[in-house]
C-alpha cells in the first residue's frame, strides 16, 4: 500500500539518503506571522532518523505588502518558490473589506502561477468536542463557476446576469485521480500509526447531475470511468456519490462516514468552510494547495486581527499544514508523526490556545507538540 502511495506523488522517500529540503516561507499578513514560525520549528525539530533537513527562505506577499509597496506578490517570490524551493508555508492574507484599486489575492495568484489545481482541506476533531469526523474536502480550484466568466445585460427592460460554469474532462480528471491518491495516502498515514475513524479508504464524489446533467454530470462520469478503469490501483478504494445537498445534510449530521471528498470548485468552497465548522475552531484546520510539482501549506484561517499580537494564536493549523505539505512531497514517515504528536496535545486538556478553551500561548503549544516527537 504504501509504495503504491509513494508513487503516486512526484519524489520519492529514501530514508537512507540525508536530504535537505528547502522550504518557502510566506508569513503574509495579521498573525500569518505568528504560525508560519510554528511550522518553522517544528520541521527543525524532526527526529533525525527521518533523514531530512530543512532550509528556509523568507518571502514576502500579502496585503500589508501592497499597501507599503503597491504588489502584493512580488515577481522575486514567484521566482523563489519555483526555482529554488521544494515546497512552501503560506500564512494568511487580510482582505480588505471594500475593493481595493490595483489590489487581488497573493495565494489565488500563486495558485494560478504554480498550477496548483487542488485545495486540499482535512478536517479532523478535537477529541470531545462536536461529533467525531475525520474527512478531508478535495476542491477542483481552476474552473467551475469561478472562471468568472460573467455577463450582465437587460431584456424587456430588466437586468439579467448570467456566469458560465465550465467543467472540463481534463481538470476533472486530474482531480478525481489526486483524490483517490489522496485517499491511498491517507490510508498509508494511517497504517503508520496515525489514529483514525476509517478502516479503508472512501471516496465521495459531490455533484449535483439530478439537475445539472450536462456539467456535474460529466464531473461524476468522468471520475467514476476513471476509477473503472483504473482498478489495479484504486481497487482498494470504496467508491460513492453524494448529491451535494444531501452531501451538507449527511456531513453535519453523520460526518463521520466520509473519508476523502471530492468536489467542482463551488461546491467544494462550501463544503470545505461548513466542515471546518464541525471541529470547535478554525484555529486546527489545516489546508494544502496542491499541483503535479508543487505543494503549499496554509491554514485555512484568515489575518485574525482580533487576536493578533498577543500571542495567543493557535498554531496547529499550520503545524498540520506543514505536515500535509510533506505528505505531498512524497514523505508520509515525518508527516505522520507531526499528526500524532498534534493528536496527543489535543487529547490532553493541559496546554491549549484560548481558541480551545485553554490558557496557553502559541510557543508553549510548539513546545508541547514537539516535545512528544
Ligand atoms: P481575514 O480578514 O484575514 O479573513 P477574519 O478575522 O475575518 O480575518 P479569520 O482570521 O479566519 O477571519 O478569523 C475568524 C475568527 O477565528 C476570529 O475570531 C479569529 O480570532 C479566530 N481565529 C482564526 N484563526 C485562529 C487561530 N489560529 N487561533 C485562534 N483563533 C483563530
Amino acid at each position: 500500500m504504501l509504495s503504491a502511495t509513494r508513487s503516486s506523488f512526484k519524489r520519492a522517500y529514501s530514508s537512507a539518503a540525508p536530504k535537505t529540503l528547502t522550504i518557502g516561507l510566506i508569513p503574509g499578513d495579521g498573525i500569518g506571522r505568528e504560525v508560519i514560525p510554528a511550522g518553522k520549528q517544528v520541521l527543525e525539530a524532526l527526529p533525525s532518523s527521518y533523514g531530512l533537513k530543512f532550509q528556509f527562505t523568507d518571502l514576502l506577499a500579502g496585503f500589508e505588502l501592497f499597501k507599503k509597496t503597491g504588489v502584493a506578490l512580488p515577481e522575486d517570490t514567484v521566482q523563489a518558490l519555483t526555482t529554488s524551493c521544494d515546497g512552501a508555508l503560506f500564512g494568511a492574507v487580510s482582505s480588505p473589506t471594500t475593493k481595493v484599486e490595483g489590489y487581488s489575492s497573493p495565494i489565488v495568484a500563486l495558485r494560478k502561477k504554480l498550477g496548483l489545481y487542488a485545495n486540499v482541506r482535512p478536517v479532523k476533531s478535537v477529541d470531545g468536542i462536536g461529533r467525531p469526523v475525520d474527512m478531508v474536502i478535495v476542491r477542483e480550484n481552476t474552473e467551475d463557476l469561478y472562471i468568472k466568466e460573467e455577463k450582465l445585460y437587460v431584456k424587456d427592460g430588466q437586468k439579467i446576469a448570467e456566469a458560465i460554469k465550465r467543467i472540463s474532462e481534463n481538470a476533472t480528471t486530474r482531480i478525481g485521480k489526486i483524490a483517490m491518491d489522496i485517499a491511498l495516502q491517507r490510508q498509508a498515514v494511517r497504517e503508520l500509526g496515525g489514529s483514525s475513524l476509517h478502516k479503508g479508504p472512501i471516496l465521495t464524489v459531490t455533484h449535483k447531475s439530478n439537475v445539472l446533467s450536462v456539467s456535474d454530470g460529466l464531473f461524476r462520469e468522468t471520475i467514476k470511468n476513471y476509477y473503472t478503469e483504473h482498478q489495479d490501483k484504486y481497487g482498494s478504494i470504496q467508491y460513492t456519490e453524494q448529491i451535494v445537498d444531501s452531501m451538507v445534510y449527511r456531513m453535519f449530521r453523520e460526518p463521520e462516514i466520509f473519508d476523502v471528498v471530492v468536489a467542482p470548485n463551488l461546491y467544494g468552497d462550501i463544503l470545505s468552510d461548513g466542515a471546518a465548522a464541525l471541529v470547535g475552531s478554525l484555529g486546527v484546520v489545516p489546508s494544502a494547495n496542491v499541483g503535479d510539482n508543487f505543494a503549499i501549506g496554509e491554514p485555512c484561517h484568515g489575518s485574525a486581527p482580533d487576536i493578533e499580537g498577543k500571542g495567543i494564536s493557535n498554531p496547529i493549523a499550520t503545524i498540520r499544514s506543514a505536515a500535509l505539505m510533506l505528505e505531498f512531497m512524497g514523505y508520509p514517515e515525518p508527516a505522520a508523526k507531526i499528526y500524532s504528536a498534534v493528536d496527543a496535545n489535543l487529547m490532553e486538556d493541559k496546554i491549549k490556545t484560548p481558541d480551545l478553551g485553554g490558557k496557553s500561548s502559541t510557543q508553549e503549544v510548539i513546545n508541547d507538540i514537539i516535545k512528544r516527537f
